[in-house]
């Protein structure tokens, strides 16, 4: 079940950027939302798990059914913001065929022949898939503008293409979440140092990250556009204050979940009858394994039926703390436990179905 305790309120609302956001002013130490510590902010993510999987499974098995649906999460931030690791953090949880990271550096030669978006084009999430680009499109507006590869004329009118070629992966079905990770120049320093001590954290230093963060004010004043430009109603920008991994961790975690939540993928209906088959496959199968089978299915009820009355409980405590308060979010919180009281009493009722129908086949045999 979806418990929020240790958020205050939903990191969506947060962290997504606006037309008028403020990157200069934003606190890169914050923690916006979670009114817990570290150690609870690692429990919760482990929690999270669970949940991530299921719904990423969901997804894959609707682009197996034919559904068109996928997720492209792209994750943008200077050196050291740890996009590497919210990759890394985010493919841990999913079932690795179902995840695609493709990380994008200085483009090709043949890629320098195409539109910026040809590569991008090419690398997007399959249906059923969750894509996480480590870098992107987005450079072409980030290192082109401050490194001057292009004409002010050609990174200018980007933004808008960009917004373009993202409400068309939209409308197709993609459903597009952009986290920028950022660091402060303080904790960036620390970072890059820390590389430069570690010999088996070398091969992460570029002689080119010095020079790159002498650039900092460039990159910020062009990071605030994209944020502010591109942060749009089909594909908002969420942005992370990143100084504590931890909370970075956490609010992209959960982001992802809700995402995935509101996308609401569906296990895909078969065309076939559970209870059919199984008269069939229980008629090759022994006696001892076919009695083996419904002490599984009765070790399951019994988990079902725990469940049921944990959801059940969560809904009554939840109705009791939302009672008195805003009546539309008491209303939502409301129709969300009923929701989950009605999918965990379906569940337990079809396991207890299951369970007859072997305690049938069996006796049919004795
Ligand atoms: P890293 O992610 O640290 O391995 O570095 C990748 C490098 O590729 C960074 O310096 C990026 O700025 C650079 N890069 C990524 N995309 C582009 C692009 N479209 N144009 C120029 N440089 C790029
Ligand atoms: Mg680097």
């Amino acid at each position: 079940m979806a418990k929020n305790h240790g958020w205050r309120d939903d990191p969506r609302e947060l962290l997504r950027a606006g037309e008028d956001f403020d990157l200069e002013g934003m606190d890169r130490g914050a923690k916006p939302g979670w009114k817990a510590g570290k150690k609870a902010a690692g429990r919760f993510c482990h929690e999270r798990g669970d949940l991530l999987s299921e719904l990423q499974e969901r997804l894959f098995a609707e682009g197996r059914a034919g559904g068109k649906r996928s997720l492209l999460v792209v994750v943008q931030g200077l050196d050291t913001a740890g996009k590497g690791g919210v990759a890394r953090h985010v493919m841990s949880k999913v079932d690795p065929q179902g995840v695609a990271l493709r990380s994008f550096g200085a483009p090709t030669d043949e890629e320098k022949k195409h539109h910026f978006l040809w590569r991008i084009k090419k690398a997007l999430p399959g249906p059923g898939l969750i894509g996480v680009f480590d870098r992107s499109h987005y450079e072409d507006v980030l290192v082109a503008r401050v490194d001057e590869l292009v004409p002010r004329k050609t990174w200018e009118q980007r933004y808008d293409e960009i917004n373009a070629f993202e409400a068309d992966l939209v409308a197709s079905g993609t459903t597009v979440l952009k986290l920028g990770l950022m660091v402060s120049h303080d904790e960036q320093g620390l970072r890059l140092m820390k590389r430069l001590d570690r010999p088996d954290k070398h091969w992460k230093y570029s002689k080119n990250d010095v020079p790159t963060r002498a650039q900092w004010d460039d990159y910020q004043a062009a990071y605030g556009d994209v944020f502010r430009r591109t942060s749009t109603e089909e594909a908002p920008w969420y942005v992370v204050p990143a100084d504590h991994k931890w909370y970075a961790r956490l609010a992209i975690t959960e982001i992802l979940t809700q995402t995935l939540i509101d996308m609401d993928p569906e296990w895909p209906q078969v065309r076939w009858d559970p209870e059919v088959q199984r008269r069939k496959l229980a008629a090759t199968m022994s006696t001892a394994a076919l009695r083996a089978s419904l002490k599984e299915t009765e070790r399951q009820v019994k988990k079902a039926v725990k469940a049921d009355r944990e959801v059940q409980e969560e809904a009554a405590r939840a109705r009791e703390e939302v009672a008195g308060s805003d009546p539309i979010a008491a209303a939502e919180a409301e129709a969300r436990e009923a929701e989950a009281v009605a999918s965990a009493a379906t569940a337990m009722l079809d396991l207890k179905r299951t369970r007859r129908q072997k305690a049938e086949l069996l006796e049919e045999r004795s």
